[in-house]
């Protein structure tokens, strides 16, 4: 794509990083899907936050998760359409396998195609080659599946 056409697309907005969930998009660039666990209590946490709302405790550390879950619920955001995103544009709440969830656009599925228990799996995505950056989407796995 060249320069110029490039600087007409729409950019995502890019995330609001904070001391909090820095680890979480640090390993973002890595290909890393990490996940907050609690070291006292060892729940798991997802966003990131400085205290464990189950034990209180402020010692925490990372699990490095699969990538892979389910779909617990979701939405198709129809309005207002936000270029670059598509219109419809589903958004899963995905459960992990390790069992917290978390929020995450869903790639390569039309919002009418998107049920409850469809598999997906993490996709590390950049939306430039050279981004500096990448966030966590999902891509379901088997469209077929749906919850029992
Ligand atoms: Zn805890």
């Amino acid at each position: 794509m060249s320069e110029a056409k490039r600087a007409r697309v729409p950019r995502r907005p890019r995330p609001g990083i904070n001391r909090d969930n820095s680890f979480f998009w640090e390993g973002l660039k890595e290909d890393k899907l990490l996940i907050q666990r609690c070291q006292t209590c060892g729940e798991l946490r997802h966003p990131p936050g400085p205290m464990c709302p189950h034990c209180h405790s402020l010692e925490w550390d990372t699990l490095k998760a699969c990538g892979r879950g389910t779909i617990y619920s979701y939405v198709n955001l129809h309005h207002p359409a936000v270029p670059p995103f598509a219109n419809p544009n589903p958004i899963g709440l995905i459960e992990l396998e390790e069992g917290t969830r978390l929020v995450a656009g869903l790639l390569d599925i039309e919002a009418d195609e998107v049920r409850i228990g469809q598999p997906v799996e993490v996709v590390f995505y950049r939306e430039q080659e050279d981004d500096d950056h990448a966030i966590a989407l999902f891509r379901v796995t088997d469209k077929s599946a749906e919850a029992a």
